[in-house]
């Protein structure tokens, strides 16, 4: 459930999604214990003949659904530790886990005969999921903003400026939204709600988003044109929020890491305020000329000497990260916040435990949500 006020509450959405990991996780080690403890009880029961309770085979219909549903929920689950499986991919193999809840259910009526409480459970989770499904899938909850102007910021990087046509969000600096672009003068949007870092905010409650050319709707997004209907949900995220809660709360020296796209949270952090002690502010792109937003952060970077720009072409981050981290004053006492892809953090993460930086230094954005 991405919910704003409910994600606050909970500490984020960060929070919540460890939270459905481990409870997932924990449940499904429970739901494979469960066919093993009657098994164990069969045969303490009738000494020895428990593990005819494991065979499906000769088992009644109801038995045989639930050995079903555990299947598709192993199915499930299995997508999930499946690091190298592409987004959209796994999230077709994590519906199964739903088809795996509803079989485990029926398989549990069809056993009790009496669902008693059964029931309840049954109609939380179908309204949980009916909240989650028109709240947030379909946005009735959604602000309504408009695209007010289109600028392209690099090849493939387009950023729109967007303005609230009801009430703004309340936003911070590097939070990010769930946006779904409608359709326009010229231009079809995809419906559907992505996950978008916010770029810049202005006191009139207009924002800006930076949009890379990642799939199917984000390149749709690169043809986008002022006038276009856009809904908004959030705001979202709690990185680099201790920098705009707190900016004095901490004493040592910043690195600041980004890796293409992931540079939107610094961007609008600097756009807001640029932090007063040291930051070295490493950005690996593919391409370094038309990487996005070059120019406003070397102009940034002149304007504050506490501020130093290493900017690079990178293609494989685990080489070159370390001659540039060996260049960073200071190292052992900076705080780490990075935003990219999963192979930089991790080789980020790999070469600051080789320099001593115990593993809660670094702090990283995911941009996809698993
Ligand atoms: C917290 C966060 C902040 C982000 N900020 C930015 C940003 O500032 N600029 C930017 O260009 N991109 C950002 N992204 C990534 C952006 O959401 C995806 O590029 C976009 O959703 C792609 O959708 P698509 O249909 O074009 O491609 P798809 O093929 O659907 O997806 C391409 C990749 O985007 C990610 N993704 C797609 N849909 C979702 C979703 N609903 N939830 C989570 N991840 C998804 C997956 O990693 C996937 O592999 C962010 C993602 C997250 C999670």
């Amino acid at each position: 459930m991405r919910e704003a006020r409910l994600a606050r509450h909970l500490g984020g959405i960060e929070a919540m999604l460890r939270g459905h990991h481990v409870s997932g996780t924990l449940g499904y080690a429970l739901l494979l214990l469960h066919p093993l403890a009657l098994a164990v009880d069969e045969a303490l029961q009738d000494g020895g003949g428990g593990w005819a309770v494991l065979d499906p085979h000769g088992q009644g219909s109801a038995v045989q659904l639930g050995w079903l549903g555990l299947l598709l929920l192993m199915a499930g689950l299995g997508s999930t530790f499946s690091l190298h499986l592409r987004w959209r991919r796994w999230r077709a193999w994590h519906h199964l886990l739903g088809a795996g809840v509803v079989l485990g259910l029926v398989h549990v009526e069809r056993l009790l005969g009496d669902p008693g409480l059964l029931w309840l459970l049954a109609a939380v989770a179908t309204l949980a999921l009916a909240l989650r499904y028109l709240a947030l899938d379909r946005g009735l909850m959604a602000l309504p903003f408009r695209v007010a102007a289109v600028r392209h910021a690099a090849p493939q990087v387009v950023e729109a400026t967007l303005e609230p046509l009801a009430s703004a969000l309340p936003l911070q600096p590097g939070q990010f939204v769930l946006l779904a672009f409608g359709d326009g003068p010229g231009f079809r949007g995809c419906g559907r709600f992505h996950p978008f870092t916010v770029s810049d905010i202005d006191a009139r409650g207009r924002l800006r988003v930076a949009i890379k050319a990642l799939g199917p709707c984000s390149t749709q997004a690169q043809a986008l044109k002022p006038g276009t209907t856009v809904r908004l949900q959030g705001p979202f995220g709690t990185f680099l929020q201790d920098e705009v809660d707190r900016p004095d709360g901490h004493r040592g020296p910043w690195l600041w890491v980004a890796g293409g796209i992931g540079i939107t949270p610094f961007i609008a952090v600097l756009r807001h305020a640029v932090p007063t002690r040291p930051l070295t502010l490493v950005y690996l792109v593919a391409d370094p000329a038309p990487a996005a937003f070059a120019d406003e952060l070397r102009q940034i970077a002149d304007r504050h000497p506490q501020l130093s720009l290493r900017m690079q072409g990178s293609r494989d981050a685990a080489a070159d990260l370390p001659p540039l981290l060996d260049r960073v004053p200071d190292l052992a006492r900076c705080q780490v916040r990075a935003c990219g892809p999963a192979p930089l953090v991790q080789a980020l993460r790999d070469a600051l435990a080789a320099r001593g930086l115990p593993a809660d230094a670094v702090q990283a954005e995911r941009f996809d949500f698993r």
